[in-house]
């Protein structure tokens, strides 16, 4: 058999299974019946151990190493090398570790949980510390260039360093952080939070409605996708012609699903522009968290705040919750869905200050990585860090620093790619505003001019560029968080300066 051939025939076992792993994750949270799930973990497992043995004990990497340049074409190669990076980062831990680590895992989630009910650190202190130091040996395993979180970063962003993510959030700190105070002084803001717009009841089937009014109105393909209920909004995908969102009905508040549903279509919408030819392969899929978060922020944010956007269809949510939006006028409704506050949940925060949420753990992250701090200090330091950047100091624990699953699940290097897709989305919109004429297109009802430039520039890529070659070729420079920061004060000061 031609060693092509060959690769490829491996590289297709090991997506069919992920495939089947996650269609089978997939069903389990969007409505799997509850007696199922202990059978459906013994199929998981199974597939897990299968998954780990066509990587690792069947000669794959032998194979791969033993292929030239000059016997594949380009994106064969880039395809042999994602795949052996990605093998590379398992290898190097041994499997016994990888095996404690997992179990350990299953109990730091149920130690978090008990912890952030009990209002008490103390029960979830020691499990987390040996988390942390899994991920410290991890690091050594993999090792790293001049920071020992750059190996934890590039799990998430390949490529990015401590380095860049300083100069990115000591721009955010120098002029957001202090534009918050002015702008929560602004009256135009005090008033809109006063008029408590947008209260009332939302019955789940008219929501439901509402949301698939909504994706279809941003062009999400229904014979490709599909919405459904989940505990927590997500997107998965399984291919190009198969992305799929969930949002969650909550009948106080029918603003929160339709972020939602924005923000994941984002998501979808990338997996669904990827190329024919690299669906399906190591190749075939949104390169980075960084850049896929930019994707669903654009949507959600840059484009789903806007009034531009409203202005077309803000009727049929008067429509469909009169008692509610009957009387609420377009501009009232455009201040509400971008009113600030000082909160103390990330995922409840809005746009302006989830930066100032993200750069608490990004501090408290990178400090305990370089062993500056331990996991002790860590919940009188994260109120500070509240204090210093949001003006305000949690009274709780589940309102400080056990909010987030993240730590229990060992996700150290995540957080920072939040707050960096919000940033690359607005280097992009820089760019785009002089391609597409947004405000035109978005008045029409109509955003397939904007869409096909993020198909053309990002998605259709899928892991064939890095994140850097992304950006660099879209915008024509490298990451430049003044785009961000200039965007963010910008919009801001002409909506209720
Ligand atoms: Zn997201």
């Amino acid at each position: 058999m031609n060693k092509w051939t060959e690769i490829k025939k491996r590289m297709d076992i090991l997506d069919a299974m992920e495939h089947a792993r996650n269609k089978i994750l997939y069903d389990m949270e969007t409505g799997a019946p509850s007696k199922s799930f202990p059978k459906i973990g013994k199929t998981l497992e199974t597939l897990s151990r299968l998954y780990h043995e066509q990587m690792t004990e069947l000669g794959l990497l032998e194979l791969l190493q033993s292929c030239e340049k000059s016997e594949v074409s380009e994106i064969q190669w880039k395809m042999i090398k994602e795949l052996e990076r990605n093998l590379n980062k398992i290898i190097k831990i041994p499997a016994d570790e990888y095996a404690a680590f997992n179990q350990l895992l299953i109990t730091s989630h149920g130690k978090w949980l008990e912890a952030k009910k009990a209002d008490d650190f103390s029960l979830f202190a020691p499990t987390l510390k040996e988390v942390v130091a899994f991920q410290k040996k991890y690091i050594e395993y993999q090792g790293y260039e001049a920071n020992p979180y750059n190996a934890l970063l590039d799990d998430y962003e390949p490529g990015l360093t401590v380095a860049e993510l300083d100069v990115f959030f000591a721009d955010v700190k120098a002029k957001i952080v202090p534009f918050l105070q002015e702008l929560l002084a602004y009256p135009k803001m005090k008033a809109i939070k006063k008029a408590q717009v947008g209260k009332g009841h939302f019955p789940k089937a008219k929501q439901k409605e509402l949301m698939v009014f909504l994706a279809k109105h941003v062009g999400y393909d229904f014979e490709r996708g599909q919405l459904a209920e989940s505990a927590h909004p997500f997107s998965q995908s399984f291919s190009n012609d198969d992305a799929r969102i969930t949002t969650r009905y909550d009948e106080r508040d029918v603003q929160s699903s339709i972020f939602s549903v924005l923000h994941e279509f984002g998501h979808a919408i990338y997996e669904l522009n990827i190329a024919e030819d690299l669906t399906m392969t190591p190749l075939g899929g949104g390169v980075s968290m960084g850049i896929h978060e930019s994707q669903s922020r654009f949507y959600e944010n840059i484009i789903g705040r806007s009034t531009s956007f409203w202005k077309p269809i803000y009727a049929a949510v008067q429509a469909y919750f009169p008692e509610s939006y009957g009387d609420v006028t377009l501009e009232d409704f455009i201040l509400s869905i971008n009113t600030v506050e000082q909160s103390y949940i990330r995922v409840e925060a809005d746009e302006l200050t989830y930066p100032l949420h993200i750069m608490v753990r990004y501090d408290l992250e990178k400090q305990l990585f370089n062993d500056e701090i331990t996991v002790e200090q860590l919940p009188e330091l994260w109120n500070q860090k509240m204090e210093a950047y949001l003006g305000i100091t949690p009274a709780t624990l589940a309102e400080g620093v056990l909010q987030d699953i993240h730590w229990s699940q060992g996700s150290f290097g995540y957080f920072p790619t939040y707050a960096l897709g919000s940033a690359y989305s607005a280097q992009f919109y820089h760019t785009l505003e002089k391609h597409v004429d947004i405000n035109t297109d978005l008045l029409a009802g109509d955003l397939t001019n904007i869409t096909a430039f993020l198909a053309e520039n990002i998605h259709q890529y899928g892991k064939s560029k890095t994140p850097k070659e992304i950006i660099f070729d879209t915008t024509g420079e490298s990451f430049d968080s003044t785009h961000y920061t200039s965007y963010l004060i910008d919009k801001y000061k002409k909506m209720f300066g």
